[in-house]
């Protein structure tokens, strides 16, 4: 049997020797914890909310962040994590994006020093769930038209309105809300157990069905003063959390693209019709070529914008080329990893199709292809194409 792995240029070598360590840790951790559970939990609709803690050890929640027991790795470290998450389930890489990449990075950048010693910690030892809540039923690409409100009532806030496919929101201790105030968008640290939050689950979904997505209605929430986010202001707060989230699906995408391919090439191995395994046919070649070229294109993008990022040079449009290019690849290499499986690939004996379909899922949020598109298309003429002309 030739070797499976995708790694036809190496890139490996680009790797440094902490890199490969903490990137094998992942690796390791997914084969034994997920990989074997994966096609039962995503049957059953289940997220395993009892491997927190054991991702909080491993340091895989707030990987990017430091101080208040967030483990402070680089941005490369923390993309080539996503990667082996993803590659055992998009719902995975989902987790941490949620908790660390977007609700612990909302607390460590806009929180006051209370709120991060309150929430951080937990949160990073997978003790404590957050969820992020910006998206409206009726605001989602365009977050400005959110309709939300948090209005002053003596020295605190009351919150109303409705959020809607918010992460890990029926199992959250704390939710960050974005909401409308008399000066701008601010940010709330509202804790889930207040009266008027009620959180349901957004069932049955085609893809990304090992993770919790759920509607958000906010009746008359109550919150004192010290719930807003101080540093938060206007629109800004809220897309450089989902930045952060962004950078790491371009890294994850690449994961669920190469166990697609890994998982096929096997396949192709030791499937026989015709006389001979199906990787000896020209047409099969010819796509397991393609992925090898996809796969590989995408991860040195992936590990560019990741340098560049620990230099400090990362723009925003370029990493909506990162995730613009790499779940579209992905999704396509999936695909076509599906095929290779015949009838059986439709089964959840093999990952390809579920990989698909939830890249689905993740080819829409953190911004969809065509927003990804327009800030790519603004950046190279100069010219906002959002909205129409009046
Ligand atoms: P819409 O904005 O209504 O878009 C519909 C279509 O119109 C898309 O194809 C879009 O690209 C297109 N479109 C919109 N505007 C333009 C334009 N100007 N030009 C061309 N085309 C346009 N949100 C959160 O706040 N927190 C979360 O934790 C979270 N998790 C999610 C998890 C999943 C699995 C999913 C599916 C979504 C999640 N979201 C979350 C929401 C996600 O961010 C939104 O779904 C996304 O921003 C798109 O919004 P929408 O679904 O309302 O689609």
């Amino acid at each position: 049997m030739p070797d499976l792995s995708v790694d036809y240029l190496d890139l490996d070598s680009l790797l440094s020797a902490e890199e490969l360590k903490l990137r094998d840790h992942v690796r390791e951790f997914v084969r034994a914890r997920i990989t074997p559970n994966i096609a039962r939990w995503y049957e059953d609709a289940y997220f395993p909310k009892e491997i927190a803690p054991d991702m909080g050890a491993l340091g895989l929640l707030g990987m990017h962040l430091t101080g208040y027991g967030c483990p402070g790795h680089s941005a490369v470290e923390y993309g080539l994590a996503c990667m082996e998450l993803e590659a055992g389930d998009s719902g995975m890489r989902t987790f941490s994006s949620v908790q660390g990449s977007l609700t612990m990075t909302a607390i460590h950048m806009f929180g006051s020093e209370e709120q991060k010693q309150r929430w951080l910690p937990g949160m990073a030892a997978g003790d404590l769930i957050g969820c992020f809540g910006l998206t409206e039923p009726t605001a989602g690409s365009d977050p400005a038209e959110m309709r939300t409100t948090a209005v002053r009532d003596g020295d605190g806030w009351v919150l109303n309105g409705g959020k809607r496919w918010i992460g890990l929101a029926t199992i959250a201790d704390v939710a960050v809300i974005w909401a409308k105030t008399a000066d701008g968008i601010s940010g709330f640290l509202v804790p889930t157990g207040t009266a008027g939050f009620t959180a349901t689950p957004i069932q049955p979904k085609l893809g990304m069905r090992a993770s919790i997505q759920a509607d958000i209605t906010l009746t008359g929430v109550l919150v004192g003063n010290e719930a807003v986010l101080p540093d938060a202001h206007g629109l800004r707060a809220p897309f450089t959390c989902l930045n952060e989230a962004r950078y790491g699906i371009m890294w994850g995408a690449m994961g669920a693209a190469r166990d697609a391919y890994e998982a096929a090439l096997k396949y192709a191995l030791e499937r026989h019709q015709f006389g001979a395994p199906i990787a000896a046919y020209q047409l099969t070649q010819q796509k397991l070529v393609d992925m090898v070229l996809e796969i590989q294109k995408g991860t040195l993008v992936a590990l560019h914008t990741g340098r560049l990022k620990d230099a400090g040079m990362l723009r925003h449009e370029q990493v909506s080329f990162g995730k613009l290019n790499n779940v579209r690849q992905a999704i396509e290499i999936c695909r076509q990893a599906r095929t290779i499986f015949g009838g059986n690939g439709i089964t959840l004996d093999h990952s390809p199709l579920r990989h698909a379909n939830n890249l689905e899922a993740v080819r829409t949020y953190e911004g969809t292809d065509e927003i990804h598109a327009l800030i790519m298309g603004q950046a190279i003429t100069g010219l906002p194409a959002f909205v129409t002309a009046p």
